[in-house]
């Protein structure tokens, strides 16, 4: 049986990244830049004032402090968005707001704080008269945000290859592109197989479960950054089933959910195997033994033939969960250009004694904390593979290896943490 690392090898080696599109910037969050942007403007776009405060030249401030502070006249005052009209020349000040350019002349920034502006009680009467007092020294460049510090002129502000957050979509805004060229979102067919489910608006017949599968996925999927296409149920008949699958043709990738284990009307598998190409069925891992990999024939947006990836995950509610972050959830974001593909993980002190006997990877479903400066990791309860509520309870995985046969509480292992943010820019 292949192994976790194989399987995924296997996977990731039949897709390719997706093409780019062009998109508004707020709908980027999460997409892979597909060009670099250089930037035509500087940001800011001239000096300005880090501070409401007064602009002076900082060599009039020398000596200044609480008890004997320097007195300077005030000329003007600036706001943000405004123009100086005044110089500062030698014993001068104009009052300015942070963004505010900075007056020529002037070559630092007093804040308000270090003046008696607001502070003082002779401020209103030195106000009045025109006048500043300066309590504290400054430095030349003190409080002043040069120009382009943040963005240079024609140098490349994002690299192609960068992951959209939301400090890039304020990057681009800030240098006047609202559209950019991303590799576009792959679309994720999504179908349930089974006589016994019932979509989740109908009421639920004797002996019959909703589909819920279609959702836990259709939500890993979107978290993603992936567009779900919903197919609804296919019963467990070839005909219905070859139907549903012809709709999946123009979609990135095809997940189906059931029919892959070794039951009778499990012909999920069977069909791939038939119609496609089968290339692998089952992994060595707990939960989610019965994964199918294989291809099916499609077409792209142009009528060409293409190969769609097609995963069979196993039915049950968490094996389903737990197979897609191990092994689509890497897929889908090197088909969306991502180079990070691994889930984040940390090393958990566990609290519960794991017996693996199964010698298979192990995943099972946990809450972890961090107590001490250490992180815990206690079994939500249960772990039977239909047991969804376990996968809702956790906020991650601990990994059993294959061959360890028993995890003792007290004990150091890995685990992959499920909500953790994942995108760093490097
Ligand atoms: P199967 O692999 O088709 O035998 O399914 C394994 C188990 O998962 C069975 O108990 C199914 O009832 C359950 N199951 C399959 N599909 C779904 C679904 N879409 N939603 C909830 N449970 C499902
Ligand atoms: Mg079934």
């Amino acid at each position: 049986m292949l192994s976790v690392e194989e399987a995924l090898q296997k996977i990731l080696a039949e897709v390719n990244v997706l093409e780019a599109e062009t998109v508004p910037i707020m709908e980027a969050l999460g997409q892979v830049l597909a060009e670099d942007i250089i930037s035509d403007i500087n940001v800011p776009p001239l000096d300005n004032s880090a501070m409401d405060g007064f602009a002076v030249q900082s060599k009039d401030t020398r000596g200044a402090s609480e008890k004997s502070p320097i007195t300077l006249k005030v000329t003007d005052t600036v706001l943000a968005g405004g123009t100086p009209k005044k110089e500062i020349v030698t014993g001068t000040a104009i009052r300015i707001m942070t963004g505010a350019p900075i007056p020529s002349g002037a070559d630092s920034i007093v804040q308000f704080e270090d003046t008696d502006d607001q502070k003082n009680k002779d401020a209103s009467s030195n106000q009045r008269a025109g006048q500043v007092s300066i309590f504290a020294e400054t430095r030349p460049g003190r409080n002043v945000r040069r120009t382009g510090e943040s963005i240079a002129k024609d140098k490349t502000t994002l690299k192609r290859g960068t992951v959209i957050r939301p400090a890039e979509i304020g990057l681009m805004a800030s240098i006047g592109k609202s559209r950019v060229k991303v590799i576009r979102r792959p679309v994720v067919a999504i179908l349930s197989t089974g006589d016994e489910l019932i979509e989740v608006e109908k009421p639920l017949p004797d002996g019959k479960i909703h589909d819920s599968n279609a959702y836990s996925i259709a939500g890993l999927v979107k978290r993603y950054g992936c567009i779900p296409k919903m197919l609804g149920i296919a019963r467990d008949s070839e005909k219905e089933l070859v139907k549903k699958l012809k709709q999946a043709q123009d979609a990135d990738m095809l997940l189906t959910t059931g029919g892959v284990s070794m039951g009778d009307y499990d012909l999920v598998k069977d069909i791939i195997a038939r119609d496609g190409e089968m290339v692998f069925w089952k992994v060595r891992v707990k939960p989610g033994k019965p994964l199918a990999f294989g291809k099916i024939k499609g077409r792209d947006k142009n009528g060409r033939a293409k190969n769609i990836p097609h995963l069979g995950l196993p039915g049950n509610a968490t094996s389903c969960m737990v197979s897609f972050e191990l092994f689509v959830r890497p897929t889908l974001l090197k088909m969306m250009g991502k180079q990070n593909l691994a889930k984040p993980s940390i090393d958990v002190i566990i609290e519960n004694t794991i017996i693996n006997d199964a010698g298979r990877r192990i995943y099972d479903r946990a809450i972890i904390e961090k107590r001490n400066g250490h992180y815990y990791a206690r079994l939500t309860g249960p772990q039977g593979s239909g047991i969804l509520s376990s996968m809702s309870l956790a906020n991650g995985l601990v990994v059993i290896p294959e061959e360890t046969e028993k995890v003792n509480k007290g004990d150091t292992v890995q685990a992959l943490m499920l909500d953790w943010n994942e995108e760093v820019n490097i």
